[in-house]
């Protein structure tokens, strides 16, 4: 029996996750799930799975949790705030946590499970492109293990040998070929950027996700986000991670060996094939998904991305070649741009234009510390408010407030 933390249990990849849970009672159970502030969903997961202990970010919504809770006689403890959610990651009897909060406030919590040893199934690419370094020698030092959720780098695992230990030279590996759809954008050159609305943007032709990666697909900083992401989980060097567009997302991506052979994860686009991959491995789990018919599919088409319309890839592949900063940087600001784009207003083609500039003005140096990567992240959440012009959010007491606070 594997016990499972679900941090982000109200989102899409939460959806996806307890779908396959539910279908093996035999197999996994629930110790704890956590999310923002939705109280009246994540009641529904209660009455449904009865864990433990539920874990809000939001205070407020935590307290109305624990009152309905207890009005249903439901044994679940409920804890709040940022602290909470740590304490979801780290609960003792529970092995297995998938990370999978959207953006860099996922960080602390999914560090601190893998400060605690536990078994990390990451959705949460945001956490892996800020914490980096940290974030794998965390892992080394105290022996947890990462397995990846996110579907090209779940593929990639899959076609590595079991042995894999983060040295491609040592396995023939020559490089990896991460697959991209191009979202709604990439096959259509008429679409003014200027004028994109967040429903166009969220639009994704294959895949059914949260509103900040649908974005991040429309983009492309998606992919440049799981470049950096794929650095650290398999050890690679910048030039051994190649993009290539393939618009149906069946080909999930790809290992090239030395000897010429290439080696591929192929099945529909549905988060439950890599969900299910890695809670169950090293065994096999029926997970629901719809069988591949290669034959009615009949083409399977591939291209270059175009770096001059999707700047973004480029951008990260530039971070990645800078210092630790960088990729921090980059990503608080894609953060706050996204966001208003969504929420303020701000222009789709504000994005990349965004991410370049505090690319440019941001801070540089090492990053020895979660406060350290805190403060980067800050910074560039003041640049990127800067050039967007807009206000600062709510101060809250806590100085970590950008990658902790209600956002
Ligand atoms: P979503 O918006 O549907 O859900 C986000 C979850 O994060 C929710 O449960 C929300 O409550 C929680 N959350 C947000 N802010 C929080 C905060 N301050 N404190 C605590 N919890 C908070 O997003 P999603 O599509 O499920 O994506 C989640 C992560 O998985 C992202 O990092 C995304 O890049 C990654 N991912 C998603 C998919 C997909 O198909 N959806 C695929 C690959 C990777
Ligand atoms: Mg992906």
């Amino acid at each position: 029996m594997r016990t499972l933390t679900l941090l982000g249990a109200t989102g899409s990849i939460g959806d996806s996750t307890l779908d396959v849970v539910a279908r093996h009672p035999e197999r996994f159970s629930v110790g704890a799930l956590a999310a923002h502030r939705n109280h009246g969903k994540l009641l529904a997961l209660c009455r449904r799975f009865r864990p433990p202990l539920a874990a809000l970010a939001d205070v407020d919504a935590a307290r109305i949790l624990s009152h309905a809770l207890a009005a249903e006689s439901i044994p679940t403890r409920v804890v709040g705030g940022p602290e909470g959610l740590v304490e979801a990651a780290t609960l003792p009897g529970v092995d297995t946590v998938l990370a999978a909060i959207v953006g860099a406030v996922g960080l602390p919590a999914t560090l601190a499970a893998a400060h605690a040893g536990k078994r990390i199934l990451l959705a949460n690419k945001e956490a892996l492109v800020i914490g980096g370094a940290l974030f794998m020698d965390a892992i080394a030092a105290s022996g947890a293990t990462l397995v990846p959720i996110d579907s090209e780098h779940n593929a990639v695992f899959q076609c590595l040998p079991p042995t894999y230990a983060r040295k491609p030279e040592a396995s023939g590996v020559r490089r990896i070929l991460l697959t991209a759809s191009g979202g709604p954008f990439h096959p259509r050159p008429d679409v003014d950027f200027a004028t994109v609305t967040p429903a166009q943007a969220c639009a994704h032709p294959n895949w059914s996700m949260g509103r900040k990666i649908s974005v991040d697909s429309a983009t492309m900083m998606n992919k440049g986000l799981e470049v950096i992401e794929a650095r650290w989980l398999f050890g690679l060097a910048p030039l051994q991670i190649d993009v290539v567009v393939h618009r149906q997302s069946i080909v999930h991506s790809l290992v090239e060996y030395v000897d010429g052979s290439v080696l591929a994860q192929l099945s529909n686009p549905d988060m439950r094939t890599p969900i299910a991959q890695a809670l169950g491995a090293p065994e096999r789990v029926d997970c629901g998904v719809t069988p591949l018919d290669l034959a009615q599919i009949a083409t399977l088409t591939f291209e270059r991305p175009d770096t001059e319309r999707f700047p973004c890839i480029r951008l990260a592949y530039e971070a990645l070649a800078a210092d630790a900063a960088a990729p921090i940087a980059l990503n608080a600001a894609n953060e706050v741009a996204v966001d208003a784009f969504l929420n303020d207003g701000a222009r789709f083609s504000d994005i990349p234009r965004v991410c370049e500039e505090v690319l440019a003005r941001r801070t540089r140096g090492a990053i020895a510390s979660l406060d350290d990567a805190i403060a980067v992240d800050d910074d560039a959440r003041a640049i990127a408010r800067d050039v967007l012009n807009i206000g600062s959010p709510p101060r809250t007491p806590d100085p970590r407030s950008s990658m902790r606070a209600t956002r």
